[in-house]
Protein backbone atom coordinates (compact mmCIF):
# COMPACT_ATOMS: atom_id res chain seq x y z
CA UNK A 1 0.00 0.00 0.00
CA UNK A 2 3.17 2.11 0.77
CA UNK A 3 4.18 1.52 -3.09
CA UNK A 4 1.40 2.65 -4.41
CA UNK A 5 0.74 6.15 -2.12
CA UNK A 6 4.34 6.96 -3.01
CA UNK A 7 4.20 6.10 -6.83
CA UNK A 8 1.33 7.33 -7.64
CA UNK A 9 1.44 10.98 -7.46
CA UNK A 10 5.07 10.86 -9.34
CA UNK A 11 2.93 9.26 -12.03
CA UNK A 12 0.74 11.73 -12.04
CA UNK A 13 2.99 14.63 -12.14
CA UNK A 14 5.14 12.60 -15.32
CA UNK A 15 1.85 12.51 -16.72
CA UNK A 16 1.05 16.24 -16.46
CA UNK A 17 3.93 16.91 -17.51
CA UNK A 18 4.26 15.36 -20.79
CA UNK A 19 0.17 16.15 -21.12
CA UNK A 20 0.98 19.31 -21.07
CA UNK A 21 3.23 19.81 -23.68
CA UNK A 22 1.72 21.08 -26.67
CA UNK A 23 3.62 19.05 -29.74
CA UNK A 24 1.11 16.08 -28.90
CA UNK A 25 -1.76 14.87 -31.32
CA UNK A 26 -5.18 15.35 -29.72
CA UNK A 27 -5.35 11.52 -30.30
CA UNK A 28 -2.13 10.75 -28.54
CA UNK A 29 -3.36 12.58 -25.79
CA UNK A 30 -6.33 11.05 -26.04
CA UNK A 31 -4.91 7.75 -25.69
CA UNK A 32 -3.03 8.92 -22.86
CA UNK A 33 -5.52 10.40 -21.08
CA UNK A 34 -7.41 6.88 -21.39
CA UNK A 35 -4.29 4.83 -20.21
CA UNK A 36 -4.15 6.81 -17.52
CA UNK A 37 -7.99 6.54 -16.53
CA UNK A 38 -7.00 2.99 -16.94
CA UNK A 39 -4.03 2.73 -15.25
CA UNK A 40 -5.90 4.40 -12.09
CA UNK A 41 -8.14 2.04 -11.90
CA UNK A 42 -5.55 -0.72 -11.69
CA UNK A 43 -3.92 0.94 -9.05
CA UNK A 44 -7.38 1.53 -7.43
CA UNK A 45 -7.82 -2.50 -7.22
CA UNK A 46 -4.64 -3.42 -6.39
CA UNK A 47 -4.98 -1.39 -3.40
CA UNK A 48 -8.50 -3.10 -2.49
CA UNK A 49 -7.36 -6.32 -2.69
CA UNK A 50 -4.23 -5.98 -0.92
CA UNK A 51 -6.56 -4.35 2.19
CA UNK A 52 -8.59 -7.98 1.50
CA UNK A 53 -5.71 -10.04 2.13
CA UNK A 54 -4.65 -8.25 5.00
CA UNK A 55 -8.12 -8.52 6.37
CA UNK A 56 -7.98 -11.79 5.93
CA UNK A 57 -5.03 -13.39 6.80
CA UNK A 58 -6.26 -10.98 9.92
CA UNK A 59 -9.02 -13.33 10.10
CA UNK A 60 -7.20 -16.69 9.56
CA UNK A 61 -4.88 -15.60 12.37
CA UNK A 62 -7.39 -14.65 14.95
CA UNK A 63 -9.49 -18.09 13.79
CA UNK A 64 -6.20 -20.02 14.69
CA UNK A 65 -5.79 -18.49 17.91
CA UNK A 66 -9.36 -18.35 18.78
CA UNK A 67 -8.30 -22.45 17.87
CA UNK A 68 -5.82 -23.22 19.87
CA UNK A 69 -7.01 -21.42 22.69
CA UNK A 70 -9.84 -24.00 22.68
CA UNK A 71 -7.72 -26.70 22.01
CA UNK A 72 -5.84 -25.51 25.58
CA UNK A 73 -9.57 -24.87 27.70
CA UNK A 74 -9.95 -28.71 26.05
CA UNK A 75 -6.60 -30.50 27.07
CA UNK A 76 -5.58 -28.43 29.43
CA UNK A 77 -6.87 -27.64 33.24
CA UNK A 78 -6.88 -23.88 33.76
CA UNK A 79 -6.06 -23.90 37.53
CA UNK A 80 -2.98 -26.09 36.77
CA UNK A 81 -1.89 -25.73 32.87
CA UNK A 82 -1.42 -29.56 33.40
CA UNK A 83 -2.61 -31.63 30.19
CA UNK A 84 -6.14 -33.31 31.76
CA UNK A 85 -8.22 -37.05 31.55
CA UNK A 86 -8.50 -36.39 27.78
CA UNK A 87 -4.69 -36.15 27.22
CA UNK A 88 -3.96 -38.85 29.65
CA UNK A 89 -5.92 -41.21 28.21
CA UNK A 90 -4.56 -40.57 24.58
CA UNK A 91 -0.82 -40.87 25.74
CA UNK A 92 -1.54 -43.82 28.01
CA UNK A 93 -3.12 -45.86 25.11
CA UNK A 94 -0.38 -44.49 22.74
CA UNK A 95 2.05 -46.11 25.46
CA UNK A 96 0.88 -49.19 25.65
CA UNK A 97 0.36 -49.38 22.01
CA UNK A 98 4.52 -48.91 22.23
CA UNK A 99 4.93 -51.35 25.20
CA UNK A 100 3.08 -54.07 23.31
CA UNK A 101 5.13 -54.43 20.08
CA UNK A 102 8.56 -53.09 21.77
CA UNK A 103 11.09 -56.30 21.78
CA UNK A 104 11.24 -55.89 25.91
CA UNK A 105 8.54 -54.68 26.92
CA UNK A 106 8.57 -52.30 30.20
CA UNK A 107 6.71 -51.91 33.01
CA UNK A 108 3.99 -48.61 33.12
CA UNK A 109 2.96 -47.36 36.25
CA UNK A 110 -0.10 -45.54 36.91
CA UNK A 111 -0.36 -43.33 40.14
CA UNK A 112 -3.68 -41.82 40.80
CA UNK A 113 -2.76 -38.81 43.74
CA UNK A 114 -5.86 -37.00 45.29
CA UNK A 115 -5.86 -34.38 48.12
CA UNK A 116 -7.54 -35.04 50.90
CA UNK A 117 -10.58 -33.74 53.21
CA UNK A 118 -8.39 -30.90 54.21
CA UNK A 119 -8.17 -29.40 50.66
CA UNK A 120 -12.23 -30.19 50.56
CA UNK A 121 -12.52 -28.38 54.02
CA UNK A 122 -10.15 -25.25 52.18
CA UNK A 123 -12.48 -25.32 49.14
CA UNK A 124 -15.35 -24.83 51.14
CA UNK A 125 -13.72 -22.18 54.03
CA UNK A 126 -11.46 -20.24 51.34
CA UNK A 127 -12.08 -17.72 48.52
CA UNK A 128 -11.00 -18.93 45.16
CA UNK A 129 -8.36 -17.81 44.82
CA UNK A 130 -6.48 -19.15 47.52
CA UNK A 131 -7.17 -22.75 46.31
CA UNK A 132 -6.69 -22.14 43.14
CA UNK A 133 -3.39 -21.30 44.28
CA UNK A 134 -3.26 -24.57 46.07
CA UNK A 135 -3.75 -26.32 42.92
CA UNK A 136 -1.45 -24.28 40.94
CA UNK A 137 1.51 -24.61 43.46
CA UNK A 138 0.76 -28.74 43.99
CA UNK A 139 1.19 -28.86 39.86
CA UNK A 140 4.18 -27.41 40.23
CA UNK A 141 5.87 -28.85 43.50
CA UNK A 142 4.64 -32.55 41.36
CA UNK A 143 6.33 -30.92 38.33
CA UNK A 144 9.92 -30.19 40.41
CA UNK A 145 9.96 -33.84 41.78
CA UNK A 146 8.66 -35.30 38.10
CA UNK A 147 11.62 -38.16 37.29
CA UNK A 148 12.81 -37.90 33.65
CA UNK A 149 10.38 -40.94 32.63
CA UNK A 150 7.28 -39.91 34.31
CA UNK A 151 4.24 -37.74 32.89
CA UNK A 152 1.83 -35.61 34.78
CA UNK A 153 -1.80 -35.01 34.31
CA UNK A 154 -4.21 -32.77 36.70
CA UNK A 155 -7.77 -35.30 35.77
CA UNK A 156 -9.88 -33.86 38.17
CA UNK A 157 -10.25 -30.61 40.57
CA UNK A 158 -8.50 -32.49 43.60
CA UNK A 159 -6.81 -35.43 41.62
CA UNK A 160 -3.47 -35.62 39.83
CA UNK A 161 -2.15 -38.64 37.93
CA UNK A 162 1.44 -39.44 36.96
CA UNK A 163 2.68 -42.67 34.25
CA UNK A 164 5.69 -43.71 35.12
CA UNK A 165 7.31 -45.64 32.48
CA UNK A 166 9.95 -48.08 33.26
CA UNK A 167 9.80 -48.26 37.02
CA UNK A 168 10.47 -51.00 39.21
CA UNK A 169 7.32 -51.56 40.54
CA UNK A 170 8.09 -52.92 43.99
CA UNK A 171 10.98 -50.44 45.05
CA UNK A 172 10.84 -47.34 43.03
CA UNK A 173 6.95 -47.21 43.36
CA UNK A 174 6.08 -46.69 47.51
CA UNK A 175 9.40 -44.74 47.58
CA UNK A 176 8.13 -42.65 45.10
CA UNK A 177 4.72 -41.96 46.58
CA UNK A 178 6.57 -40.99 49.47
CA UNK A 179 8.02 -38.03 47.94
CA UNK A 180 5.01 -37.27 46.61
CA UNK A 181 3.53 -37.27 49.82
CA UNK A 182 6.35 -35.29 51.37
CA UNK A 183 6.03 -32.32 48.96
CA UNK A 184 2.11 -32.13 48.92
CA UNK A 185 2.33 -32.31 52.42
CA UNK A 186 4.48 -29.33 53.18
CA UNK A 187 2.70 -26.26 54.26
CA UNK A 188 0.81 -23.65 51.67
CA UNK A 189 1.96 -20.26 53.33
CA UNK A 190 -0.97 -17.25 52.59
CA UNK A 191 -0.64 -13.88 54.19
CA UNK A 192 -3.38 -14.47 56.79
CA UNK A 193 -3.53 -18.33 56.96
CA UNK A 194 -1.05 -21.42 56.50
CA UNK A 195 -2.85 -24.29 55.20
CA UNK A 196 -1.71 -28.01 55.76
CA UNK A 197 -2.98 -30.58 53.05
CA UNK A 198 -2.21 -34.26 52.37
CA UNK A 199 -2.86 -36.54 50.59
CA UNK A 200 -3.88 -40.77 49.02
CA UNK A 201 -2.13 -42.88 46.79
CA UNK A 202 -3.63 -45.72 44.70
CA UNK A 203 -1.28 -47.38 41.73
CA UNK A 204 -1.51 -49.97 39.30
CA UNK A 205 1.33 -51.41 36.90
CA UNK A 206 0.70 -52.04 33.27
CA UNK A 207 0.61 -55.23 32.43
CA UNK A 208 0.13 -56.98 35.50
CA UNK A 209 -2.70 -55.12 36.75
CA UNK A 210 -4.72 -54.94 33.86
CA UNK A 211 -4.65 -55.61 30.53
CA UNK A 212 -5.43 -52.60 28.53
CA UNK A 213 -5.40 -48.93 29.63
CA UNK A 214 -9.31 -49.30 30.95
CA UNK A 215 -8.48 -51.84 33.25
CA UNK A 216 -5.11 -50.30 34.52
CA UNK A 217 -6.79 -46.80 35.25
CA UNK A 218 -9.39 -48.59 37.38
CA UNK A 219 -6.95 -50.93 39.12
CA UNK A 220 -5.59 -47.55 40.58
CA UNK A 221 -8.46 -45.86 41.13
CA UNK A 222 -9.43 -49.41 42.97
CA UNK A 223 -6.18 -48.82 44.91
CA UNK A 224 -6.95 -45.33 45.57
CA UNK A 225 -10.53 -46.08 47.12
CA UNK A 226 -9.05 -48.75 49.37
CA UNK A 227 -6.66 -46.83 50.21
CA UNK A 228 -9.71 -43.98 51.52
CA UNK A 229 -11.12 -47.11 53.16
CA UNK A 230 -8.43 -48.05 54.93
CA UNK A 231 -7.13 -45.02 55.71
CA UNK A 232 -4.10 -45.50 54.44
CA UNK A 233 -1.81 -43.11 52.94
CA UNK A 234 -0.46 -45.27 49.73
CA UNK A 235 -1.65 -49.01 48.29
CA UNK A 236 -0.65 -50.83 45.44
CA UNK A 237 -3.33 -52.65 43.92
CA UNK A 238 -3.33 -56.55 44.74
CA UNK A 239 -6.50 -58.68 42.97
CA UNK A 240 -7.92 -59.37 46.30
CA UNK A 241 -9.06 -55.44 46.79
CA UNK A 242 -10.89 -55.61 42.92
CA UNK A 243 -12.98 -59.02 44.60
CA UNK A 244 -14.00 -56.59 47.59
CA UNK A 245 -14.89 -53.57 45.21
CA UNK A 246 -16.91 -56.03 43.29
CA UNK A 247 -18.51 -57.55 46.20
CA UNK A 248 -19.14 -54.10 47.52
CA UNK A 249 -21.12 -53.37 44.22
CA UNK A 250 -22.94 -56.21 44.00
CA UNK A 251 -23.84 -56.06 47.69
CA UNK A 252 -25.38 -52.63 46.80
CA UNK A 253 -27.30 -53.79 44.29
CA UNK A 254 -28.65 -56.53 45.86
CA UNK A 255 -29.80 -54.46 48.81
CA UNK A 256 -31.23 -51.72 46.22
CA UNK A 257 -33.38 -54.22 44.89
CA UNK A 258 -34.72 -55.61 48.09
CA UNK A 259 -35.35 -52.19 49.09
CA UNK A 260 -37.00 -51.21 45.41
CA UNK A 261 -38.92 -54.35 45.69
CA UNK A 262 -40.74 -51.14 48.41
CA UNK A 263 -43.39 -53.47 49.98
CA UNK A 264 -42.52 -54.23 53.58
CA UNK A 265 -43.07 -57.50 52.88
CA UNK A 266 -40.21 -57.99 50.78
CA UNK A 267 -37.98 -56.32 53.17
CA UNK A 268 -39.46 -58.36 56.07
CA UNK A 269 -38.51 -61.47 53.70
CA UNK A 270 -35.17 -60.70 53.16
CA UNK A 271 -34.32 -58.72 56.32
CA UNK A 272 -34.88 -60.39 59.84
CA UNK A 273 -33.88 -59.24 64.02
CA UNK A 274 -32.18 -61.45 66.12
CA UNK A 275 -32.65 -61.03 69.64
CA UNK A 276 -29.19 -61.13 72.05
CA UNK A 277 -30.44 -61.09 75.47
CA UNK A 278 -28.74 -59.07 78.32
CA UNK A 279 -28.69 -59.93 82.10
CA UNK A 280 -28.66 -57.72 85.10
CA UNK A 281 -25.89 -59.82 87.39
CA UNK A 282 -25.25 -59.77 90.89
CA UNK A 283 -23.78 -61.95 93.93
CA UNK A 284 -25.94 -64.33 95.76
CA UNK A 285 -26.63 -64.76 98.44
CA UNK A 286 -23.45 -67.22 98.82
CA UNK A 287 -22.01 -64.94 96.98
CA UNK A 288 -22.12 -66.98 93.75
CA UNK A 289 -22.62 -65.30 90.55
CA UNK A 290 -26.72 -64.92 89.58
CA UNK A 291 -28.14 -63.36 86.61
CA UNK A 292 -31.85 -61.86 85.59
CA UNK A 293 -32.97 -61.41 82.11
CA UNK A 294 -33.74 -57.65 81.80
CA UNK A 295 -33.96 -57.01 77.78
CA UNK A 296 -31.83 -57.73 74.47
CA UNK A 297 -30.40 -56.56 71.28
CA UNK A 298 -31.61 -56.55 68.15
CA UNK A 299 -29.45 -57.09 65.67
CA UNK A 300 -30.39 -57.14 62.19
CA UNK A 301 -30.03 -60.49 60.00
CA UNK A 302 -30.22 -60.55 55.78
CA UNK A 303 -31.36 -63.83 54.21
CA UNK A 304 -30.07 -62.77 50.79
CA UNK A 305 -32.25 -65.08 48.21
CA UNK A 306 -29.21 -66.38 46.70
CA UNK A 307 -25.88 -65.64 48.68
CA UNK A 308 -27.81 -66.62 52.14
CA UNK A 309 -26.78 -65.28 54.97
CA UNK A 310 -24.43 -61.99 54.93
CA UNK A 311 -22.98 -60.85 58.02
CA UNK A 312 -23.89 -57.71 59.07
CA UNK A 313 -20.30 -56.70 59.19
CA UNK A 314 -20.14 -57.06 55.70
CA UNK A 315 -23.29 -55.65 54.51
CA UNK A 316 -23.95 -52.47 57.03
CA UNK A 317 -20.76 -50.58 56.23
CA UNK A 318 -21.96 -51.13 52.60
CA UNK A 319 -24.85 -49.65 53.10
CA UNK A 320 -23.54 -47.11 55.26
CA UNK A 321 -22.05 -45.51 52.52
CA UNK A 322 -24.74 -45.59 49.87
CA UNK A 323 -26.88 -44.40 52.47
CA UNK A 324 -28.89 -47.17 51.91
CA UNK A 325 -28.87 -47.76 55.57
CA UNK A 326 -31.58 -45.01 56.18
CA UNK A 327 -34.55 -47.32 54.76
CA UNK A 328 -33.03 -50.47 56.14
CA UNK A 329 -32.50 -47.93 59.74
CA UNK A 330 -36.04 -47.09 59.54
CA UNK A 331 -37.56 -50.53 59.10
CA UNK A 332 -35.02 -52.34 62.13
CA UNK A 333 -36.71 -49.42 64.57
CA UNK A 334 -40.37 -49.93 63.61
CA UNK A 335 -39.59 -53.72 63.85
CA UNK A 336 -37.94 -53.38 66.85
CA UNK A 337 -41.03 -51.44 68.41
CA UNK A 338 -43.48 -53.99 67.47
CA UNK A 339 -41.46 -56.63 69.23
CA UNK A 340 -40.98 -54.62 72.23
CA UNK A 341 -45.06 -54.27 72.05
CA UNK A 342 -45.56 -57.98 71.80
CA UNK A 343 -43.24 -58.85 74.51
CA UNK A 344 -45.09 -56.60 76.59
CA UNK A 345 -48.77 -57.47 75.56
CA UNK A 346 -46.82 -61.27 76.55
CA UNK A 347 -46.75 -59.52 79.90
CA UNK A 348 -42.87 -59.53 80.00
CA UNK A 349 -42.97 -55.78 79.98
CA UNK A 350 -40.15 -55.36 82.34
CA UNK A 351 -38.03 -56.55 78.89
CA UNK A 352 -36.20 -53.55 77.28
CA UNK A 353 -35.16 -53.83 73.53
CA UNK A 354 -32.12 -51.81 72.31
CA UNK A 355 -31.37 -50.88 68.50
CA UNK A 356 -28.35 -50.09 67.15
CA UNK A 357 -28.15 -46.57 65.19
CA UNK A 358 -25.24 -46.12 62.65
CA UNK A 359 -23.42 -42.59 62.52
CA UNK A 360 -25.13 -41.47 59.13
CA UNK A 361 -28.45 -43.03 60.99
CA UNK A 362 -28.17 -40.61 63.90
CA UNK A 363 -27.60 -37.71 61.39
CA UNK A 364 -30.57 -38.68 59.55
CA UNK A 365 -33.18 -35.22 60.39
CA UNK A 366 -35.91 -37.66 60.35
CA UNK A 367 -34.71 -40.05 63.42
CA UNK A 368 -36.01 -38.22 65.79
CA UNK A 369 -39.90 -38.35 64.08
CA UNK A 370 -39.43 -41.62 62.99
CA UNK A 371 -39.08 -43.22 66.80
CA UNK A 372 -41.79 -41.00 67.34
CA UNK A 373 -43.69 -42.85 64.52
CA UNK A 374 -42.10 -46.56 65.75
CA UNK A 375 -43.06 -46.17 69.06
CA UNK A 376 -47.20 -44.64 68.41
CA UNK A 377 -47.93 -47.13 66.17
CA UNK A 378 -46.82 -49.98 67.93
CA UNK A 379 -47.63 -48.45 71.93
CA UNK A 380 -45.01 -49.84 72.54
CA UNK A 381 -43.29 -47.87 75.45
CA UNK A 382 -40.18 -45.45 75.22
CA UNK A 383 -38.67 -45.92 78.90
CA UNK A 384 -37.90 -49.95 77.63
CA UNK A 385 -36.50 -48.71 73.99
CA UNK A 386 -33.23 -47.78 74.01
CA UNK A 387 -30.92 -46.56 71.29
CA UNK A 388 -27.08 -47.80 71.17
CA UNK A 389 -24.66 -45.20 69.03
CA UNK A 390 -20.93 -45.03 68.84
CA UNK A 391 -18.79 -42.35 70.04
CA UNK A 392 -18.22 -40.66 67.20
CA UNK A 393 -21.47 -40.52 65.98
CA UNK A 394 -21.95 -37.58 68.45
CA UNK A 395 -18.67 -36.30 68.56
CA UNK A 396 -18.31 -35.87 64.80
CA UNK A 397 -20.27 -32.52 65.42
CA UNK A 398 -20.89 -31.99 69.16
CA UNK A 399 -23.50 -29.31 68.91
CA UNK A 400 -25.86 -30.80 66.34
CA UNK A 401 -25.36 -33.87 68.17
CA UNK A 402 -26.16 -32.85 71.77
CA UNK A 403 -29.13 -31.53 70.41
CA UNK A 404 -30.41 -34.58 68.96
CA UNK A 405 -29.45 -36.54 71.72
CA UNK A 406 -31.74 -33.99 74.20
CA UNK A 407 -34.86 -34.30 71.55
CA UNK A 408 -34.65 -38.07 71.85
CA UNK A 409 -34.39 -37.94 75.64
CA UNK A 410 -37.87 -35.79 75.83
CA UNK A 411 -39.30 -38.48 74.53
CA UNK A 412 -38.42 -40.97 77.04
CA UNK A 413 -35.78 -42.61 75.37
CA UNK A 414 -32.84 -43.87 76.72
CA UNK A 415 -29.16 -43.98 74.86
CA UNK A 416 -26.12 -46.07 75.42
CA UNK A 417 -22.82 -45.65 73.60
CA UNK A 418 -21.93 -48.83 71.97
CA UNK A 419 -18.69 -50.39 71.65
CA UNK A 420 -17.13 -47.43 74.40
CA UNK A 421 -13.65 -47.53 74.61
CA UNK A 422 -13.20 -47.81 71.21
CA UNK A 423 -13.24 -43.83 70.01
CA UNK A 424 -12.51 -41.15 71.58
CA UNK A 425 -12.10 -42.42 74.99
CA UNK A 426 -12.41 -39.28 77.44
CA UNK A 427 -14.34 -40.03 79.93
CA UNK A 428 -14.87 -36.29 80.72
CA UNK A 429 -17.04 -35.52 77.84
CA UNK A 430 -19.58 -38.01 79.05
CA UNK A 431 -20.31 -36.12 81.63
CA UNK A 432 -21.80 -33.49 78.79
CA UNK A 433 -23.95 -36.56 77.36
CA UNK A 434 -27.86 -37.09 78.22
CA UNK A 435 -27.13 -40.62 78.06
CA UNK A 436 -28.58 -43.85 80.35
CA UNK A 437 -25.91 -46.27 79.69
CA UNK A 438 -22.37 -47.42 78.44
CA UNK A 439 -21.37 -50.45 76.68
CA UNK A 440 -17.67 -51.51 77.49
CA UNK A 441 -16.36 -52.84 74.01
CA UNK A 442 -15.63 -56.37 73.91
CA UNK A 443 -11.60 -56.01 73.68
CA UNK A 444 -11.71 -54.88 76.89
CA UNK A 445 -13.65 -57.88 78.17
CA UNK A 446 -11.68 -60.05 76.20
CA UNK A 447 -8.11 -58.74 78.33
CA UNK A 448 -10.71 -58.92 81.41
CA UNK A 449 -8.76 -62.00 83.43
CA UNK A 450 -5.14 -61.18 82.04
CA UNK A 451 -4.29 -57.58 81.79
CA UNK A 452 -4.10 -55.65 85.28
CA UNK A 453 -4.57 -52.46 82.96
CA UNK A 454 -7.44 -53.25 81.43
CA UNK A 455 -8.96 -54.25 84.98
CA UNK A 456 -7.84 -50.31 85.86
CA UNK A 457 -9.74 -49.09 83.06
CA UNK A 458 -12.91 -51.10 83.86
CA UNK A 459 -12.73 -50.14 87.38
CA UNK A 460 -12.60 -46.54 86.53
CA UNK A 461 -15.20 -46.87 83.94
CA UNK A 462 -17.76 -48.10 86.67
CA UNK A 463 -16.58 -46.07 88.98
CA UNK A 464 -17.31 -42.81 87.40
CA UNK A 465 -20.62 -44.14 85.62
CA UNK A 466 -22.00 -44.57 89.21
CA UNK A 467 -20.42 -41.29 90.12
CA UNK A 468 -22.97 -40.21 87.12
CA UNK A 469 -26.01 -42.50 87.84
CA UNK A 470 -25.43 -44.18 84.57
CA UNK A 471 -25.57 -47.85 83.76
CA UNK A 472 -22.55 -50.07 82.24
CA UNK A 473 -22.83 -52.91 80.13
CA UNK A 474 -19.99 -55.55 79.48
CA UNK A 475 -20.57 -56.83 76.13
CA UNK A 476 -18.87 -59.96 74.57
CA UNK A 477 -18.71 -62.07 77.93
CA UNK A 478 -17.40 -65.48 77.01
CA UNK A 479 -16.73 -67.26 79.95
CA UNK A 480 -17.82 -68.08 83.49
CA UNK A 481 -14.58 -66.33 85.08
CA UNK A 482 -15.29 -63.14 82.62
CA UNK A 483 -18.84 -62.97 84.00
CA UNK A 484 -17.87 -63.68 87.72
CA UNK A 485 -15.00 -61.37 87.73
CA UNK A 486 -17.60 -58.40 86.23
CA UNK A 487 -19.93 -59.19 89.18
CA UNK A 488 -17.34 -59.10 91.66
CA UNK A 489 -16.00 -55.51 90.77
CA UNK A 490 -20.26 -54.66 90.54
CA UNK A 491 -20.03 -54.48 86.84
CA UNK A 492 -24.27 -54.15 86.27
CA UNK A 493 -25.24 -55.49 83.17
CA UNK A 494 -23.45 -58.27 80.76
CA UNK A 495 -24.03 -59.72 77.41
CA UNK A 496 -22.25 -62.08 75.73
CA UNK A 497 -22.12 -66.06 74.40
CA UNK A 498 -22.00 -67.40 77.79
CA UNK A 499 -25.34 -65.62 78.96
CA UNK A 500 -26.69 -66.22 75.39
CA UNK A 501 -26.03 -65.80 71.21
CA UNK A 502 -28.26 -63.89 69.30
CA UNK A 503 -31.78 -65.94 68.89
CA UNK A 504 -34.81 -65.42 65.96
CA UNK A 505 -36.98 -63.71 67.12
CA UNK A 506 -39.33 -66.63 68.05
CA UNK A 507 -36.86 -68.11 69.56
CA UNK A 508 -36.18 -65.48 72.00
CA UNK A 509 -39.96 -65.04 72.96
CA UNK A 510 -39.74 -68.63 74.08
CA UNK A 511 -36.50 -67.82 75.91
CA UNK A 512 -37.62 -64.88 77.60
CA UNK A 513 -40.73 -66.48 78.76
CA UNK A 514 -39.06 -68.99 80.22
CA UNK A 515 -36.72 -67.04 82.04
CA UNK A 516 -38.64 -63.72 82.76
CA UNK A 517 -38.26 -62.77 86.30
CA UNK A 518 -36.11 -64.97 87.52
CA UNK A 519 -32.48 -65.55 89.04
CA UNK A 520 -30.09 -67.94 87.72
CA UNK A 521 -27.38 -68.90 89.82
CA UNK A 522 -24.36 -69.87 87.98
CA UNK A 523 -20.83 -72.01 88.58
CA UNK A 524 -18.03 -72.63 86.96
CA UNK A 525 -19.53 -76.61 86.47
CA UNK A 526 -22.51 -75.54 85.07
CA UNK A 527 -20.97 -74.41 81.82
P1 LIG B 1 -22.39 -54.54 67.94
O1 LIG B 1 -23.47 -53.53 68.11
O2 LIG B 1 -21.14 -54.33 68.73
O3 LIG B 1 -23.06 -55.92 68.25
C1 LIG B 1 -22.43 -56.92 68.94
C2 LIG B 1 -21.91 -57.94 67.99
O4 LIG B 1 -21.10 -58.85 68.74
C3 LIG B 1 -23.01 -58.79 67.38
O5 LIG B 1 -22.55 -59.22 66.11
C4 LIG B 1 -23.08 -59.97 68.31
O6 LIG B 1 -23.61 -61.11 67.73
C5 LIG B 1 -21.62 -60.16 68.65
N1 LIG B 1 -21.44 -60.78 69.94
C6 LIG B 1 -22.24 -60.70 71.04
N2 LIG B 1 -21.73 -61.41 72.04
C7 LIG B 1 -20.57 -61.93 71.62
C8 LIG B 1 -19.58 -62.76 72.21
O7 LIG B 1 -19.67 -63.17 73.37
N3 LIG B 1 -18.52 -63.11 71.45
C9 LIG B 1 -18.40 -62.70 70.17
N4 LIG B 1 -17.31 -63.08 69.49
N5 LIG B 1 -19.29 -61.91 69.57
C10 LIG B 1 -20.38 -61.54 70.29
P2 LIG B 1 -23.42 -59.01 64.84
O8 LIG B 1 -24.83 -59.35 65.12
O9 LIG B 1 -22.71 -59.73 63.76
O10 LIG B 1 -23.37 -57.46 64.60
C11 LIG B 1 -22.20 -56.86 64.22
C12 LIG B 1 -22.37 -55.39 64.18
O11 LIG B 1 -23.28 -55.00 63.14
C13 LIG B 1 -22.97 -54.83 65.45
O12 LIG B 1 -21.98 -54.68 66.40
C14 LIG B 1 -23.53 -53.51 64.95
O13 LIG B 1 -22.49 -52.53 64.90
C15 LIG B 1 -23.95 -53.83 63.55
N6 LIG B 1 -25.40 -54.05 63.52
C16 LIG B 1 -26.08 -55.19 63.77
N7 LIG B 1 -27.40 -54.97 63.65
C17 LIG B 1 -27.56 -53.67 63.31
C18 LIG B 1 -28.71 -52.82 63.04
O14 LIG B 1 -29.88 -53.23 63.12
N8 LIG B 1 -28.46 -51.53 62.72
C19 LIG B 1 -27.20 -51.03 62.65
N9 LIG B 1 -27.04 -49.77 62.33
N10 LIG B 1 -26.11 -51.79 62.90
C20 LIG B 1 -26.29 -53.09 63.23
CA1 LIG C 1 -24.58 -52.74 69.68
CA1 LIG D 1 -20.85 -53.17 70.57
Amino acid sequence: MNDNAETLPHLNTVFEAIASRDDLSSDLRKSLVELWGAHKETQHLLVQARSDIALLSDRVLEKERREKKLESQLLYNRKSGLPNHFVLDNDLTGIIREAVVAAHPRTIAVMIVALDEAYEMAHKALDRQYTDWIIYECAGRLQDILPANARLYHTRDNEFVLLLVGVDPLINLSAYAERVRETLGDNFKFPEYTVRIGCLIGSAVFPRDGANKTQVLRSADIALNTAKHLQKSYLEFRPNMQSQAIEKMELQDAIIRALEEQSIAEISRQFSLFFQPYFAVSRGEAGGLCSRLIGAEALIRWEHPTRGLVDPCRFIPVAEESGLIIPIGSWTLFRAAEHLSEWAELGLNELSVSVNLSPRQFKDPNLVENVTKALGRSKASPTRFRLEITEGSVMDDLDQGLRKLHKISQLGVEIVIDDFGTGYSSLNYLRRLPIQGIKLDKSFIDEVLTSSHTQGIIRAVLHMAEDMGIEVVAEGVESFSQADYLASIACPVVQGYYFGKPLQADSFKRFAEKNYGSTVAHSEKNH
